[in-house]
């Protein structure tokens, strides 16, 4: 591996509560589903975990309650080897927990109760002027406050850090957010939401991502499930495809993209070649049922870029 990519990762923790389901059910019905199952997750710890999984040293900053949900997360994140110093226990709030029916597709359908998430402000940087210093890339996502997304951008900006924005769960942002940004990356719905209007199609998801560049991004990738990605810089838009894996459950895909994404950005790759290997990335996670589990690991990741006859790959 070239130098040790270093990323530093401020979002959300939760515990997942996973029920499949035929489908999701309508208002006021009460389905019958299967198998019951609990996993770590959160936007921003899950792409933490899969930072670390695929090779980086990782710091992970959040909120967790001081409960049993926050303990058996703590302990996960310690065994994924996440660097946690600055990951705040909140002594008056319970861990964010997200809802999650996954139907018969392998779509998935969530409700998020927050918690602990929502207090971590801005105050929680303060000590992370050390770790900016050591770090390429800062990912963060839109699960805690946005005053604490735009403050840490600012950190990142100031010191040269790659700035990355998973831009989930969907909601507008005021611009002056969007120029703090490297690379914005949302999904159909999340830039929907960011631009007002729809993503159809590659060629509307192509134009949404120039847009994203005129309102100050320096960069915009656009994820698009099983068509792939589209990448704009101010040079050239272009869309890779996707690779054809057969879906299992979506949970994650996007956050096992932005993470192979930011990893191998911080290795010194280029956009373009980024972007390809996250695309691996996320086809990898939606053949795995669930969040974190999903979550491919370097070995794994270069093998599967190699076998696809990928261009780029992080180096096994
Ligand atoms: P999110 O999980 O944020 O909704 P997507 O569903 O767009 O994000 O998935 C992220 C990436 O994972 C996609 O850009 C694509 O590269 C890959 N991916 C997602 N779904 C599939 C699929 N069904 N087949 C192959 N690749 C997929």
């Amino acid at each position: 591996m070239p130098d040790k990519p270093r990323l530093l990762v401020i979002g959300s923790a939760n515990m997942d509560l996973v029920v499949t389901a035929e489908r999701v059910p309508r208002r006021g019905e009460t389905l019958s589903g299967g198998e019951f199952k609990m996993v770590p997750g959160g936007k921003g710890a899950n792409q933490a975990v899969a930072c670390a999984r695929l090779g980086a040293e990782t710091h992970f900053v959040g909120r967790i309650g001081a409960d049993a949900f926050g303990e058996t997360l703590r302990q996960g994140y310690e065994r994924e080897g996440l660097r946690i110093e600055h990951l705040v226990t909140d002594p008056d709030a319970p861990t964010g927990i997200a809802m999650i029916i996954v139907d018969a597709d392998g779509d998935n359908s969530i409700v998020v109760a927050p918690g602990a998430n929502k207090r971590c402000l801005p105050a929680d940087l303060e000590p992370l002027e050390a770790v900016l210093d050591e770090v390429h890339c800062l990912v963060l996502q839109l699960e805690i406050p946005l005053d604490t997304v735009r403050a840490a951008l600012r950190m990142g900006r100031e010191r040269g850090v790659t700035t990355i924005l998973d831009a989930g769960p969907p909601r507008a942002l005021p611009p002056e957010v969007v120029a703090l940004v490297d690379v914005i990356s949302p999904n159909e719905t999340e830039a929907e939401a960011l631009l007002g209007r729809s993503i159809a199609d590659v060629a509307s998801a192509e134009a949404g991502a120039r847009r994203l560049l005129q309102m100050g991004a320096a960069a915009a990738v656009m994820k698009l499930g099983a068509w792939g990605a589209v990448v704009a810089t101010p040079d050239e838009v272009s869309h890779i495809r996707a690779q054809r894996v057969e879906a299992v459950d979506t949970t994650a895909a996007g956050d096992a993209f932005t993470a192979a994404m930011a990893v191998a950005l911080a290795e010194g790759q280029s956009l373009r070649e980024a972007v390809e290997i996250a695309v691996c990335a996320g086809a990898l996670a939606v053949t795995v049922f669930g969040a974190q589990p999903s979550l491919p690991t370097r070995e794994k990741l270069a093998e599967f870029c190699q076998d696809r006859g990928c261009r780029a790959s992080l180096s096994p």
